[in-house]
C-alpha cells in the first residue's frame, strides 16, 4: 500500500493580506472546541476508506494554523494516530506567522508533535512588509526564524519577490540575508496579482505597477543562481532545499501521490480500486462546520477523474519538479507510455525550444520551461 499524506486546513487569520487568495478569513471570535470536534470528525470520516494506509506526512495549512491552540494540534495528531498507522519518521509541518504571540507557542507546538515549521516571513525589508500588509517587522521575523531553528528539527520560511519597484540588486541583498538565516529549505514565490484580492483592486486603480517581464525574468534567474550557489537548488518552481531536505508533504502532491484533505476547502486525491477520486470540502468555514456537525463530513464534491484529467494533473504537478516525471509513473497512473499520451509534434516543438526534456528515464521541464510552466502546459496539452 502506498503511503498517504494528510492535509488539515485551518481557515482563520488575524487579518487578510492584500495579495492573498487562499481560503482564509478573519473572525472576531471562534468556538475552538467546536472546530476541534469537527476536524476530528472529518478525520474519522476519511479514515473509514483509508485506514489500512500508512500516514507519511501531515501538513497544517491555512489560514494561519499557528493560531490554533497547541491542544487542538495535539488532539488532531492523537486522533490521526488512533485512526491510522503513522510512519515512525512522519513529517509534521505547521505553517506559522512570525509575530511574537505565535512564536510564543512554538515549544508547545513541538510538544504536540509538530517537527517542521514553515514560517511566512515574506520579506526582510520593512517597507516591503508594510506593502504586503504583514503584521510583523524584520526584527520579529529574524527572531522567529532563530526560535524556529532552536525549536524544530526542520524549518523553512517563505519570501515573496517580484514586488513593485524591486531591483535585482536589492533582491540579491535581501536574498543573501535570507541565506544567512535559512536552514535547509526556503520557499521563494513570485508575487502575482490574484483576482478578487485587495491588490487586484489597487492594481486596477494603478496604485502600483508590477515589474515588467524582463525584470521578472532577471529576478527569477538571480534567485536560481544565488540559491543554487548557496547549496539550496530549486527542486520545484518556488522551493529550494539541500538534497534530502525537501518538504516531503509537498513532494507527495507534485509526485501525484494520494492525500486526504480535511477542513474548509481542502482537496484530496485517493486511488481506490484503480480509480482516482478527487475530493473537495465545502469552502465557507461556517457552512463546512454545519455540514460536518450534521453529516460527519463537509465534502462538497467527490468525482472520479477520467484518463485525460489524470494525465493533465500528473503533468501539471510533476513538471513543477526539477526531477520531472519518471516514465514508470505514467505507466502506474495511466497504464501507458508517455509517448502515447502526448501529441508528438507539440512535444517535439517544446523540446526543440529548450523547455522540455524526454529521455530514457523521465519527462522533465528545463529551468526555462519551469519559469513559464503555464504557457508550456498550454502548448503541450492544447
Ligand atoms: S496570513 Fe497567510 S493565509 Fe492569512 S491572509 Fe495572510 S497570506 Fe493569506
Amino acid at each position: 500500500m502506498n503511503p498517504l499524506a494528510l492535509y488539515i486546513h485551518w481557515p482563520f487569520c488575524r487579518s487578510k493580506c492584500p495579495y492573498c487568495d487562499f481560503n482564509s478569513h478573519v473572525r472576531e471570535r471562534i468556538d475552538e472546541a467546536r472546530w476541534r470536534r469537527a476536524l476530528l470528525a472529518e478525520l474519522s470520516h476519511y479514515a473509514q476508506e483509508t485506514a489500512e494506509r500508512e500516514i507519511a506526512s501531515i501538513f497544517f495549512g491555512g489560514g494561519t494554523p499557528s493560531l490554533m491552540a497547541p491542544e487542538t494540534v495535539a488532539a488532531i495528531l492523537e486522533q490521526v494516530s488512533a485512526l491510522w498507522r503513522v510512519a515512525p519518521d512522519v513529517e509534521v509541518t505547521l505553517e506559522a506567522n512570525p509575530n511574537s504571540v505565535e512564536a510564543g507557542r512554538f515549544r508547545a507546538l513541538r510538544a504536540a508533535g509538530v517537527n517542521r515549521l514553515s514560517l511566512g516571513v515574506q520579506a526582510l525589508d520593512e517597507r516591503a512588509l508594510q506593502f504586503l500588509g504583514r503584521a510583523h517587522g524584520v526584527s520579529e521575523a529574524v527572531a522567529a526564524i532563530e526560535l524556529a531553528r532552536q525549536t524544530f528539527a526542520r524549518f523553512s520560511f517563505d519570501l515573496i519577490y517580484g514586488r513593485p519597484g524591486q531591483s535585482v540588486a536589492a533582491w540579491e541583498r535581501e536574498l543573501a540575508r535570507a541565506i544567512e538565516l535559512a536552514g535547509e529549505h526556503l520557499s521563494v514565490y513570485q508575487l502575482t496579482i490574484e483576482p478578487g484580492t485587495a491588490f487586484a483592486t489597487a492594481h486596477a486603480r494603478r496604485d502600483f505597477a508590477m515589474p515588467d517581464e524582463e525584470t521578472e525574468a532577471a529576478l527569477y534567474e538571480a534567485t536560481a543562481a544565488l540559491l543554487g550557489a548557496a547549496g539550496l537548488p530549486a527542486y520545484e518552481i518556488s522551493n529550494h532545499a539541500r538534497r534530502g531536505a525537501e518538504c516531503r508533504h509537498n513532494l507527495a502532491y507534485w509526485r501525484y501521490q494520494d492525500y486526504v484533505g480535511v477542513g474548509p476547502g481542502a482537496h484530496g486525491r485517493l486511488s481506490i480500486d484503480g480509480a482516482k477520486i478527487a475530493t473537495r470540502q465545502r469552502r465557507a468555514p461556517e457552512i463546512w462546520l454545519a455540514a460536518v456537525e450534521a453529516a460527519g463530513h463537509g465534502t462538497e464534491e467527490r468525482v472520479t477523474l477520467d484518463a485525460d484529467a489524470r494525465r493533465d494533473e500528473l503533468l501539471m504537478m510533476g513538471l513543477r519538479l526539477a526531477e520531472g516525471i519518471p516514465r514508470r509513473r505514467f505507466q502506474r497512473e495511466l497504464g501507458r507510455d508517455v509517448e502515447t499520451l502526448l501529441d508528438p509534434n507539440r512535444l517535439a516543438r517544446l523540446m526543440e525550444a529548450g523547455f522540455l526534456n524526454l529521455d530514457a528515464e523521465r519527462l522533465a521541464a528545463t529551468s526555462a520551461g519551469r519559469q513559464r510552466l503555464n504557457a508550456v502546459l498550454a502548448a503541450l496539452l492544447g
